[in-house]
């Protein structure tokens, strides 16, 4: 029981700080929020991210370039132009590295972007990632009432990564559309996304990108919206 609580804890916790600091604070400004309240969300993304963390800066970036060129081929994470999921993880974990690279290596404050610097290269060390994956296997190896559990310890190793695919694949994928004009090949994969927390509306997103809510129809259901206005009425935030 407690490893079940302690994987869907983690899925949730972790998508939660993807799409409301990664998605829709620093790749959007979609809100406002104070230097205090971005160190602390900046942190607690390093820390449930854990061995899988994605620097804010470095996903920024490359979120913007996907709404600019979406599926074309200068997008670099479109399942339009990839054959298969190795493929096309590869080509955004190579264009990921890139930039993160470049960010850890520029200290320009000319972009808006979020940046921590001793934070990112904590993240990015492969001995604190490791850590993180020791963590993860020990909790297991403690508490799993069978060895058969084990295979989940891979999505909690991978956890940012397949959050980041199951959106853009099955995103530009599969799933109905609102919008039909839409150029790219963006859908809507759940009518109801309890799964990634609205993130599978991607065919409402790319209709408005800097849009807060993701869910454009009654019965559609955004709970990273639901959050955000919490978060907007407890002041911590403020909605632009
Ligand atoms: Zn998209
Ligand atoms: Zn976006």
């Amino acid at each position: 029981m407690i490893i079940i609580l302690f994987f869907i804890g983690h899925w949730y916790i972790s998508l939660f700080f993807q799409t409301f600091f990664l998605h829709r604070y620093t790749s959007h400004r979609m809100f406002k929020m104070n230097s205090f309240w971005e160190k602390t969300f900046f942190f607690l993304t390093f820390l449930v991210q854990g061995s899988s963390f994605l620097q804010p800066a470095a996903y920024g970036a490359m979120h913007r370039r996907h709404h600019s060129f979406s599926d074309t081929k200068k997008d670099p994470h479109s399942p339009v132009w990839s054959n298969n999921i190795f493929s096309f993880m590869w080509g955004t974990f190579k264009e990921y590295r890139n930039l993160s690279t470049q960010f850890i290596n520029d200290d320009s404050k000319s972009s808006d972007l979020p940046r921590w610097k001793s934070i990112e290269i904590l993240g990015e060390s492969m001995i604190v990632r490791l850590l993180f994956i020791i963590f993860y296997s020990s909790f297991y190896w403690i508490y799993a009432p069978s060895a058969w559990f084990f295979i989940l310890i891979p999505f909690h190793i991978f956890m940012g990564p397949i959050h980041g695919f199951i959106v853009n694949w099955f995103g530009h994928k599969n799933g109905y559309r609102n919008h039909p004009e839409l150029l790219d090949n963006s859908k809507n994969t759940l009518p109801v996304d309890l799964l990634m927390m609205g993130e599978l509306y991607q065919n409402n997103h790319h209709k408005s990108p800097n849009k807060p809510k993701f869910s454009h129809r009654w019965f559609e259901l955004d709970l990273g919206y639901l959050i955000i206005q919490i978060l907007n009425t407890l002041k911590v935030i403020r909605l632009v």
